[in-house]
């Protein structure tokens, strides 16, 4: 698993999906495992840093959950506090010396972008046929990122097929 050994933290970015999710696209976009943000080599999952954000420090041995069963969603209301879960929570828990638990004036540091509210489906089906034709050249993807006034993210979904795949 990567946990990414970057110092510099990055603002925590997400897109709202059409079932109310906040999946986040700016941290480890390709896994489907839950979004990690590490700062100075330490790591918290994102959706945990979420709720604490809002209702402040987990207590010990419990667990954030999701409602909605997307590990990449940290939106707030779909999380709940809760009771150990599956065994990769317990793994995470007993290895959690490993990991750092931040103190409030820590996670104020952390810029957290709120949702631009941009949806998968803000593309309209000509959008994406223009996306799948313009070329990959450097700068390309951020360009019509910019154009139809979505995240790159969105960009390379449309262009890899992992979205609109309906869409010739
Ligand atoms: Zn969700």
């Amino acid at each position: 698993m990567y946990f990414g050994g970057r110092k510099q933290t990055r603002a925590i970015e997400y897109v709202v999906t059409e079932s109310g999710c906040h999946e986040c696209v700016s941290h480890q976009p390709k896994s489907k495992e839950y979004p990690i943000i590490a700062i100075k080599q330490k790591l918290i999952k994102i959706h945990r840093f979420v709720w604490e954000k809002h209702h402040g420090i987990i207590p010990d041995g419990m667990f954030i959950c999701h409602t909605c069963d997307n590990k990449r969603c940290i939106n707030i209301e779909h999380l709940f506090l809760g009771t150990p879960r599956d065994n990769w929570e317990d793994m995470f828990e007993k290895n959690r010396h490993k990991f750092h638990k931040f103190t409030e004036s820590e996670r104020a540091k952390i810029p957290y972008r709120k949702g631009q509210a941009i949806s998968w489906s803000k593309l309209s089906d000509e959008a994406v046929k223009e996306i799948r034709n313009t070329p990959k050249i450097y700068g390309s993807g951020i360009a019509l990122a910019r154009k139809y006034n979505v995240s790159q993210s969105a960009i390379s979904a449309a262009r890899t097929k992992r979205k609109w795949k309906h869409v010739e």
